[in-house]
């Protein structure tokens, strides 16, 4: 009996969520606006724009929903899903088990490496290099809750050989370390570029962590989902996705 009440109960909740959906005909999108290409403020307009919200956006005109773009910590996005405060994130967004454990992704549309930014006279080839030029312990600057942060606690914090310093967004890590607070930046090899493009005397190391793939997030019981992921899948298919990553990643 107890089973059959929580069943159409859950069922209510469904319904009075895809009606809320209707009603407001609005799709609400939590991303940190601090992550080019991918998310950013257009310099003109103010606006959000990059590559999530241009896919995020076609996707929406597809299905039928105005979108609605909120800015916040990139930490804060998976538990905001988690409690139904928002309908959606695509944040460049990293597959990862543990995440999958509270929020469902779409099929995967884009990937990423993480990078390590470093003052452009560091001689260093790579991030271990740079820790032994350090002698054994440095201060690495990332955002909090990504999964750079994840790689460098469990790789370096863990071992006692890093301070790991935790930003809300990267552009404050980047920030950091332009004021000599880190020793270096790590973060998604995208975003790693065009803050290096946008900031003088910084460059590029690459890391050997595998490659990550990016999908947008969805609370698990998310009444457009299984619309929203086909969508998708047609902008895939018949290359609008790709147009619009080309527009802010040119092919090489
Ligand atoms: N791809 C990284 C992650 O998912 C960073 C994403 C971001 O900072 N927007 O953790």
């Amino acid at each position: 009996m107890k089973k059959a009440i929580a069943l159409v109960l859950a069922m209510l909740f469904v319904l009075a969520g895809i009606s809320a959906l209707a009603e407001s005909g609005k799709l609400t999108l939590a991303t940190n606006v601090n992550f080019p290409p991918y998310e950013f403020y257009d310099d003109e307009t103010g606006e959000p724009t990059g590559i999530d919200i241009e896919i995020a956006k076609a996707i929406c005109d597809k299905i039928g929903y105005d979108l609605e773009v909120v800015d916040i910590d990139f930490g804060s996005i998976i538990p905001a899903l988690v409690a139904g405060k928002y309908d959606f994130s695509a944040a460049g967004m990293t597959v990862t088990e543990e995440r999958k454990q509270s929020v469902q992704f779409t099929d995967t549309y884009a990937t990423g490496i993480q990078a390590v930014i470093v003052p452009a006279d560091v001689e260093a080839a790579d991030i271990n290099a740079l820790l032994e030029a350090k002698g054994g312990h440095m201060n690495i600057g990332v955002q909090e809750s990504t999964t750079g942060d994840i790689y460098i606690s469990d790789d370096f914090e863990a071992a006692g050989t890093a301070e790991v310093k935790r930003f809300k967004n990267g552009a404050d890590a980047v920030l950091a370390l332009t004021a000599g607070q880190v020793d270096c930046v790590v973060i998604d090899n995208e975003p790693a570029k065009a803050f290096v493009a946008k900031n003088e005397g910084l460059r590029l190391l690459d890391t050997a962590y595998t490659v990550e793939d990016y999908a947008m997030a969805f609370p698990k019981d998310s009444p457009v989902f299984e619309q929203f992921n086909a969508a998708l899948g047609e902008l895939m298919a018949d290359g609008t996705l790709q147009a619009i990553v080309e527009k802010y990643i040119p092919a090489e």
